[in-house]
C-alpha cells in the first residue's frame, strides 16, 4: 500500500473505504466546539453502536410490557437470550459454534477455566505468564496458584522481553517452552499485548505447548474484534475476552468464552458449577444431580444480565453489517499502516513506535513513546498526551511512558488518522 502525507490523500481514502458508512451507525463523542473527537480509545472503551442503544431499549420494553413472560416470548426471548451471540462470537475467534459462551466478566472466565485447566502436580505445575502481564491476569494465575497449595515463586513462570528491548521474541518464547515444558501445566498469554500491542503467535504457541503436554489458554481482550482468529482449528484449549473493548458493547459488560469441543464431553473435568451449565432439557426439573451440556454453556453459572447481551447483540449485528472481522481487518491494517507512515515519514526523531511493524505480529494499536533528548525531562510524554486530550484527541496513556493509540476500522476513519498526527506535532513541538 502506497500511502502519501496529505489531507487530500486521506479524504480520498475515506471516499474508497467500503466501511465509511458504519461510523454514521456509532455514538461519536463530541468536542465543546461541535465537532467530533478524534477517539482513538477502542482498544479501552469501544464507542457505542446505535444498535446497542435500540436493542437495549428493546429488552427494556419487553420486560415494561410483559414481566417474567419476557424469558420465552418475542423474537428474542430471555431464555436462550447468550445462544443469540454464539454465531456472532464464534466468527470473531474462529470457533464452532458449541464452543463459545457470553458469560461473567473476563477475570472471572479466566479463573473458571483454570479451575479446569490448570490441574497441577508435584512435577507439573508451573503456569507460564508475561512477567508484565496485565495486572488482572497476574493476580488471578497467583491465586489459583496459591489456592492449589504451590508457591508463585516456584510455579510462576515468567518470560520477559530481553534487556533493553520492549517486546518478547518468539525465539525466546520457544525455547522457554522447550526447556520448561515437562514442569508447565499451563501457558496462558494474551493474544494481543495490552501494552505494546504485540500479537503472539498462538497457533505455534499452542503446537509447542501440547507437544510438552501443557494446557494453552489465551487472553483474547485486546485480541477479540481486532485481528483474525481460529482457534478451533488451532485447537487452543480455552480463551477468554471482555466485550468492552473492540466489541464496543459498553463498560463492564458481559464477557466471552471459548472451550474447544475436545472437552466438551469429559464430564470428569473439574469445574465450579451453576445452574446454567446443566443439561437444558432438566434444568427446570430442580434436581440435584448436575448435569453438563455437552458445550461451552457447561461452565455457566447463573442466567446471564440480558441488558448487557442485548448491547453485545447490538455490537454483534453492527459488525455483521460491516461484513465481519476479515473485512475489518483488512481496513484496519490500511488505517493503522497510514498511521504508522505519517508518524515514520514526519516525527521519526520523536516518537518511537514500540509495536512490531509485521502485519502478523500488531492489530490496531499503536503504542508510542515520546523520545526525549537531554534537555526533556521524563514527564515530557504525559505532557504530550495531556495536550492531546485538550486538542481533541482521544486515546490513553500507560504508566511508564507510552501512549497508545487504536483507529479502529469501525469508526474511525483516515482522516481521524491525519488529524491526530497533526495534533501530535504541534503537541510535540509545543512541550
Ligand atoms: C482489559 C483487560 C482485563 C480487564 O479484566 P476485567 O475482568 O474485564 O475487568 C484483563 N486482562 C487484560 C489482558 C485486559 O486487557
Amino acid at each position: 500500500m502506497q500511502f502519501e502525507n496529505s489531507l487530500e490523500f486521506a479524504e480520498k481514502m475515506d471516499q474508497q473505504d467500503p466501511l465509511a458508512a458504519i461510523r454514521n451507525d456509532f455514538a461519536i463523542p463530541k468536542m465543546d466546539n461541535g465537532d467530533d473527537e478524534v477517539y482513538l480509545c477502542g482498544n479501552s472503551l469501544g464507542l457505542q453502536p446505535k444498535l446497542a442503544a435500540e436493542y437495549v431499549q428493546r429488552e427494556l420494553a419487553q420486560w415494561a410490557s410483559l414481566g417474567v413472560k419476557g424469558h420465552f416470548s418475542g423474537d428474542f426471548p430471555w431464555m436462550p437470550y447468550h445462544e443469540f451471540l454464539s454465531e456472532g462470537f464464534a466468527d470473531l475467534v474462529g470457533a464452532k459454534t458449541e464452543e463459545v459462551v457470553a458469560m461473567n466478566t473476563l477475570t472471572a472466565n479466566l479463573h473458571f477455566m483454570m479451575v479446569s485447566f490448570y490441574r497441577p502436580t508435584e512435577t507439573r505445575h508451573k503456569i507460564l505468564i508475561e512477567e508484565h502481564a496485565f495486572p488482572s491476569d497476574h493476580y488471578a494465575v497467583e491465586s489459583q496458584i496459591k489456592f492449589h497449595g504451590f508457591d508463585p515463586k516456584e510455579s510462576m513462570l515468567l518470560i520477559k522481553p530481553r534487556a533493553g528491548e520492549d517486546l518478547i521474541r518468539n525465539e525466546d518464547l520457544i525455547e522457554l517452552i522447550e526447556k520448561e515444558g515437562e514442569s508447565i501445566a499451563l501457558i496462558m498469554l494474551p493474544g494481543v499485548q495490552y501494552y505494546t500491542g504485540q500479537v503472539f503467535d498462538m497457533q505455534a504457541i499452542t503446537q509447542l505447548g501440547h507437544a510438552k503436554g501443557c494446557k494453552v489458554g489465551f487472553d483474547l481482550a485486546h485480541a477479540a474484534g481486532n485481528i483474525v482468529m481460529n482457534l478451533h482449528d488451532w485447537q487452543v484449549d480455552f480463551a477468554c475476552w471482555c466485550t468492552y473493548k473492540y466489541l464496543n458493547s459498553g463498560p463492564g459488560s458481559v464477557a466471552g468464552c471459548f472451550v474447544h469441543e475436545n472437552h466438551h464431553k469429559d464430564e470428569d473435568l473439574p469445574r465450579f458449577a451453576g445452574w446454567w451449565g446443566h443439561d437444558k432439557s432438566t434444568r427446570f426439573k430442580m434436581e440435584n444431580t448436575f448435569k453438563p451440556i455437552h458445550s461451552a454453556e457447561a461452565w455457566q453459572l447463573s442466567n446471564p444480565p440480558v441488558l448487557s447481551l442485548a448491547a453485545i447483540r447490538g455490537s454483534l449485528d453492527t459488525i455483521k453489517k460491516a461484513g465481519g472481522i476479515n473485512a475489518l481487518r483488512e481496513k484496519s491494517l490500511k488505517l493503522t499502516g497510514f498511521m504508522r507512515h505519517l508518524l515514520t515519514t514526519q516525527i521519526p526523531e520523536r516518537i518511537t513506535i514500540l509495536t512490531p511493524s509485521e502485519e502478523k505480529y500488531s492489530g490496531s494499536q499503536l503504542s508510542l513513546t515520546v523520545r526525549l533528548n537531554e534537555k526533556d525531562d521524563p514527564e515530557r510524554g504525559k505532557r504530550v498526551f495531556t495536550a492531546l486530550e485538550d486538542a481533541g484527541v482521544t486515546g490513553d496513556w500507560r504508566y511508564p511512558n507510552v501512549i497508545r493509540v487504536a483507529p479502529v476500522p469501525q469508526y474511525n476513519s483516515f482522516k481521524d488518522v491525519y488529524r491526530f498526527v497533526e495534533i501530535l506535532k504541534n503537541a510535540i513541538d509545543n512541550h
